[in-house]
């Protein structure tokens, strides 16, 4: 078996334990003679793993009893339909900061179901920084607040959580949950599409404030109704079955590395890897500027779009696979996420030292 060092966005790397109990459990699931993917959702095995799967993500995040943890289907992109469609309903208005293109998204859909206003955006300098906001900037009687708390393709991460006073902060995670402890009481709302870190595609997390469901617009389709899936323990259909036991293995093997604290710090050593280098030397630029930086996904340019190519192709061939930047950006980006273990970060900077020593530039 030859595993690579996947640098993937998403869908991305899974924890090897999590793959090998996937595997070791595939066939027959501690001995009920058919596997997960093959189980009823109401059978009383299943209905062990969805619960479990609840309350370990509740324990690792440190959930509190008055949010509701639903396991839904659609992609992060459904809930920019499914926020408006359930929040903005009582002055109908909502602030948005638009600070890539997933928070861009979330700002065009939302402008279907009512008076949506942009109130800061970091497009002016290409999404190289997050804008520093205060309650002033937020209008006071906007239904909720959006931000997207990790920009997967720039490679930003807002490292502060803005005070909107009374209105309810409404956060996209995809792209940094579990990778380190989040206060959620803070949000009123966080989403995340599981593929980035935390189970295979298919699945989105979504965890709100009780207060703010079963107020969805008359035009909500059901399955985009918080309160009905709530209502439903997340069974109001039938549920992303396999990806949520994938989750539940990936909330086991977090507790047993030290839980968000564990994970964090592991987090830190391999960005520290990658941007200490980065810093110190002049081959390569990292657009982002140093506050703003994500912890998950490290971009970079050479600032020659061939060297950037040859660049992704060579790492490529050598097991440092899908470092080639998002298709609008160019450059690179390495996205380590929680299962990206510290020796691939430490061998692709081998990788880049030894690229920019090969190739001078003219
Ligand atoms: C990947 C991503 C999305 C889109 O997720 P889908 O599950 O593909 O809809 C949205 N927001 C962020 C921050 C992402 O990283």
């Amino acid at each position: 078996m030859n595993r690579v060092y996947n640098f993937s966005a998403g869908p991305s790397m899974l924890p090897m334990q999590v793959l090998e109990s996937a595997q070791k459990d595939l066939i027959d699931y501690q001995g009920c003679g058919m596997s997960v993917m093959e189980m009823s959702h109401r059978s009383p095995e299943y209905d062990v793993i969805i619960k479990d799967a609840e309350s370990l993500l509740r324990k690792v995040m440190s959930i509190p009893d008055n949010y509701k943890v639903l396991f839904l289907q659609g992609g992060a992109s459904t809930q920019f339909a499914a926020v408006p469609l359930n929040l903005m309903n009582k002055n109908g208005k909502a602030d948005y900061v638009v600070t890539g293109q997933f928070s861009k998204k979330a700002y065009k859909e939302a402008q279907k179901y009512g008076d949506v206003k942009l109130v800061a955006s970091s497009e002016d300098k290409n999404n190289t920084y997050i804008p520093k906001l205060t309650k002033d900037d937020f209008r006071p009687d906007a239904d909720y607040v959006h931000i997207c708390f990790n920009n997967t393709i720039y490679g930003t991460k807002w490292n502060y959580i803005p005070d909107t006073g009374d209105i309810p902060l409404v956060a996209d995670m995809s792209s940094c949950i579990l990778s380190e402890p989040v206060d959620v009481t803070k949000f009123g709302l966080i989403y995340a599409g599981a593929q980035k870190n935390m189970a295979p595609a298919g699945l989105t997390v979504v965890i709100v404030r009780e207060d703010l469901i079963g107020n969805a617009k008359d035009i909500t389709p059901a399955m985009l109704d918080y309160k009905l899936m709530a209502d439903g323990e997340s069974m109001y259909n039938t549920p992303p079955c396999w990806c949520i036991y994938i989750a539940k293995l990936v909330y086991e093997w977090l507790l047993s590395i030290g839980g968000l604290e564990g994970m964090k710090k592991v987090n830190v050593e391999k960005a520290d890897i990658l941007y200490n280098y980065l810093d110190n030397q002049n081959y390569y630029i990292a657009p982002v500027i140093p506050e703003c930086r994500s912890m998950m996904n490290v971009t970079f340019v050479t600032g020659d779009a061939e060297l950037d190519k040859k660049f992704a192709k060579e790492a490529g061939a050598k097991g440092f696979k899908n470092v080639k930047g998002h298709r609008s950006v160019g450059g690179m980006r390495a996205s380590i996420y929680n299962a990206m273990p510290t020796e691939g970060v430490l061998a692709l900077v081998e990788f880049m030292k030894e690229f920019a020593k090969n190739n001078p530039k003219g």
